[in-house]
């Protein structure tokens, strides 16, 4: 059996050498960047390689933008 390996063929989309933080840490910095965004901060500067994740991860991009639409959502009638 060869299984192509998942992992690899990831870091292959990804691209070499990108700082990935991962679908965890994605997850748990996702409310925080949010914030600070939606503060008119550097989200991208306080949470480096975020954005680059969401890039090549549609399931964490998708997240992100449900959760800021629902906590911009918050403040709006
Ligand atoms: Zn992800």
């Amino acid at each position: 059996m060869d299984q192509p390996d998942l992992h690899q063929a990831v870091s292959r989309l990804v691209g070499p050498g990108g700082p990935d933080v991962g679908c965890d840490a994605c997850f748990d910095e996702l409310d925080h960047y949010i914030e600070l965004e939606l503060a008119g901060a550097d989200a991208d500067a306080a949470v480096p390689g975020l954005r680059a994740h969401f890039e090549g991860c549609p399931a964490c991009r998708e997240e992100y933008e449900s959760l800021r639409a629902l906590v911009s959502g918050e403040q709006a009638p």
